[in-house]
């Protein structure tokens, strides 16, 4: 469904209806995608996903922010999120996108931002995921992630497996906390593989490596049942503990094969998104599977 994928595509980047959404609480159905927009309400979520056996990584809403005002509220709001989940005594990890706490407004400002952000984790003894953005933003984030991996111990990243650079990634991360995925931006034939054969098989590839180079731990973040059963057949073959590796999904994406992951022993964290920054994201997973049409439709039905 192109022509679909384009319209909600067009919608998540309409600044009006962004800032109209900020001003209202979850609306067509986003409830069913986006955890909260409150510290307090996403906690409750956790609390639900925890009690079905799973653990949690947060990511409060937003990216590419441009102003100093803006980064420092979207820290002191994880900070706060932290805070609520030692409080709380949740099991939850943090997902961290660095453009939203400056990393295009001055390096030094975001790596002071992040610093204090894992610093407050690990006085938690929560793991902080650093997450991987746009193609533009991979070397500065590249620069920080490994700042923060020589001072600290609770943080890792992402590798996107269309990124031609992944392979010697994989390499130099082999003792480190890494989460795997396709990738989810679009980007160049000059820097990344563009068909999606291609991207899968690159993905399993890096995932073996992962799990049989170094002692760095395993998540495996990907929707997709053909890989996750041909990674769990390989695991099966080479005796990998299940301490080694978790599988990760969205919130309120293949619930179904979250619990199925859960019944047979594995260990399964939910992503989840909280914040009022929900909508560009809602729409964005509406393009990705226009299926999920369905939320907007069962939500619109139903008041
Ligand atoms: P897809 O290629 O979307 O789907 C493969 C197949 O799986 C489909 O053909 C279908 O058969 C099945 N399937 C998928 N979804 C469903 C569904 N809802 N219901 C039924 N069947 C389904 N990207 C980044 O670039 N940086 C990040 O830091 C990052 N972090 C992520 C964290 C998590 C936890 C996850 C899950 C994804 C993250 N991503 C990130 C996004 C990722 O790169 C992909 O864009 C996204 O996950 C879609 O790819 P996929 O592997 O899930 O499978």
């Amino acid at each position: 469904m192109p022509l679909l994928r384009d319209v909600f595509i067009a919608l998540s980047e309409n600044d009006a209806l962004n800032d109209a959404s900020k001003k209202v609480g979850l609306k067509f159905g986003a409830n069913k995608v986006v955890g909260g927009i409150t510290v307090e309400e996403t906690i409750e979520r956790i609390k639900d996903i925890n009690a079905q056996g799973m653990s949690v990584s947060f990511d409060n809403l937003g990216e590419f922010i441009t102003e100093r005002s803006d980064a420092l509220e979207e820290k002191k709001l994880i900070l706060e999120m932290i805070q609520a989940i030692g409080d709380n005594d949740v099991d939850a990890s943090a997902s961290i996108k660095l453009t939203q706490i400056g990393l295009h407004i001055d390096y030094d400002f975001c790596l002071e931002n992040v610093r204090e952000i894992v610093q407050a984790a690990k006085a938690q003894g929560m793991f902080v995921n650093i997450d991987m953005e746009n193609q533009d933003s991979y070397d500065d984030t590249i620069r920080i992630v490994d700042t923060l991996i020589e001072e600290f111990d609770n943080v890792g990243t992402v590798l996107q497996s269309y990124l031609f650079t992944a392979k010697d990634d994989v390499y130099k991360y082999k003792d480190n906390r890494i989460r795997f995925v396709k990738g989810a931006y679009k980007e160049s034939p000059q820097v990344a593989l563009q068909e999606k054969p291609d991207i899968d098989k690159a993905l399993e590839l890096l995932i073996r490596l992962h799990l049989t180079n170094g002692s760095g731990f395993t998540s495996i973040a990907t929707h997709d049942h053909n890989i996750i059963e041909k990674i769990i057949e390989f695991i099966k073959e080479n005796d990998i503990p299940n301490d080694q590796f978790e599988f990760q999904m969205l919130f309120g994406f293949r619930k179904e094969l979250q619990k199925e992951l859960v019944e047979r022993g594995y260990n399964v964290c939910v992503y989840i998104p909280f914040g009022s920054d929900w909508y560009a994201y809602f729409m964005r997973r509406l393009a990705e599977r226009p299926q999920n049409i369905n939320l907007v439709i069962k939500s619109i039905t139903k008041s």
